[in-house]
């Protein structure tokens, strides 16, 4: 039976289809981090629908909330209407946000896809400071949408603001391919100083934009943490200009990277922040917290017709309640630690291994041409072919990894908070075996 659904899959749908190519598998059951295919072989899932299942799949807990809800007979679709759901999840989001947002803060729910939140994010910065444009990074994933709004007709919702408004690129700090070719606390350094400038320069061709939109660790750019320090910067370069600051939590946040949200290593609260996968339960739904100065919107401002399915709503609070009360947090920050510490033992004595990096349950694992010169940041030239040898060599051993990364060739780990020790060293031994077999 597979077999038929893969065969008529690759006919009936599109080319641009990514995961359905890299595992070539049909997933028919799966529970916690184990995903069973159409043959009877399982797999320990470390890509976790890219990061979005924090409690892996089919949690007794998020299951029971989609039962109750349904038994319930609440509507299941309202648009935007009150519901009882809505309030609980709230409930659940406020109770965990960083401490900077209080009882001042706002959500609004958005369309169900992170994307759409970030249009929402920078839509919602436009209106409240009359300026277009963003400051934005390299290496950065904020999603995929372009275009709906400048083809809508209707005016009204067009405008003041038709369109987003230049985008200027400014160096994250990424310490194993260092923008400015030094390496460590220099490199981040020298990034600050770099922005600082460009933005001070009168001529840097730099128009004041309406916000600076940021990931505090980089996804699909990578696994890439921003060293602390550079976050701090941000924050401050922003304040003193008047510039709101966006943080793209969509990939990191409801514990992924040992803070409830990765904003809180750093200590900064944002003017905003963009959430998604994780919040829904395993269930589409994305929203924006932001605080109350900034809620110059008029009613209708960003609509969507699916913002803030039931289910997604009940699935995902009783998600953000069980990561806070089962210490979920603080063990993706432990056992994070010891998968990075495993891994970097192997990249001693794997030269296949370039960079090993990440925070908690995010975990980035850099392959590199091991024959090749290093540059002065002692990084080699990425080897995209052996990842996906790696890959293969990693499902073909019943592990289920992505890549990542500007030339896709960071193998990257998003393992379930739930990760037991016995998943943990499975996922180690299988990676550890993949990586010798893919590059022998
Ligand atoms: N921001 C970040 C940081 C992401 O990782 C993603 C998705 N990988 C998005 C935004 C876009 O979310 P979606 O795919 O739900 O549109």
């Amino acid at each position: 039976p597979g077999e038929a659904v893969l065969r008529r899959q690759r006919i009936r749908e599109s080319a641009a289809r990514t995961y359905a190519r890299s595992f070539p598998i049909v997933p028919v059951r799966a529970n916690g981090m184990t995903v069973e295919g159409a043959d009877g072989r399982r797999y320990l899932d470390c890509l976790s629908g890219a990061g979005t299942l924090a409690l892996g799949h089919n949690h007794p807990v998020v299951l029971e909330a989609i039962r109750r809800t349904l038994d319930s007979g609440a509507p299941l679709h309202l648009l935007d209407l009150a519901t009882a759901e809505k309030d609980d999840f709230t409930e659940a989001l406020f109770a965990g946000l960083p401490s900077g947002f209080g009882e001042n803060s706002r959500v609004h729910f958005c369309g169900p896809a992170g994307t759409d939140a970030v249009e929402a994010a920078l839509k919602l910065m436009q209106t409240a400071t009359g300026r277009r444009g963003a400051l934005a990074f390299t290496g950065a994933y904020h999603g995929m949408t372009a275009g709906a709004l400048a083809v809508t007709g209707n005016v009204a919702v067009k405008t003041p603001l038709p369109g987003g408004g230049e985008v200027t690129r400014l160096p994250y700090p990424y310490d194993y391919r260092c923008p400015f070719g030094v390496g460590g606390p220099a490199g981040a350094e020298l990034a600050v100083t770099f922005t600082e400038r460009l933005l001070d320069d009168p001529a840097g061709g730099v128009v004041k934009p309406a916000a600076m939109i940021l990931e505090a660790v980089q996804g699909e750019g990578g696994v890439v943490p921003a060293p602390d320090g550079w976050l701090r910067a941000m924050r401050r370069i922003t304040a003193e200009r008047g510039i709101p600051l966006i943080v793209d939590e969509v990939q990191t946040g409801v514990g992924r990277t040992g803070a409830m949200w990765a904003v809180e290593h750093s200590g900064i609260t944002p003017d905003a922040m963009v959430l998604s996968k994780a919040i829904g339960g395993s269930l589409p739904l994305a929203v924006v917290v932001y605080h109350e100065e900034y809620d110059g919107w008029r009613p209708g401002a960003h609509t969507g017709t699916f913002r803030g399915n039931t289910l997604a709503m009940a699935a995902g609070a009783a998600t953000m309640r069980f990561v806070a009360r089962q210490g979920l947090v603080e063990r993706a920050a432990v056992v994070g630690d010891r998968i990075t510490a495993r891994l970097r033992a192997l990249a001693a004595e794997l030269p296949v291994i370039g960079d090993v990096r990440g925070r908690g349950l995010m975990i980035g694992v850099e392959l590199v041409d091991p024959d090749a010169e290093a540059d002065a940041c002692g990084s080699r030239p990425a080897a995209p072919e052996l990842a996906v040898r790696v890959r293969e060599a990693c499902l073909a051993r019943g592990l289920i990894v992505e890549l990542g990364g500007r030339h896709d060739a960071v193998l990257r780990l998003l393992p379930p908070l739930t990760i037991t020790d016995e998943q943990t060293e499975a996922v180690l031994d299988r990676l550890a075996d993949a990586v010798r077999a893919a590059a022998a």
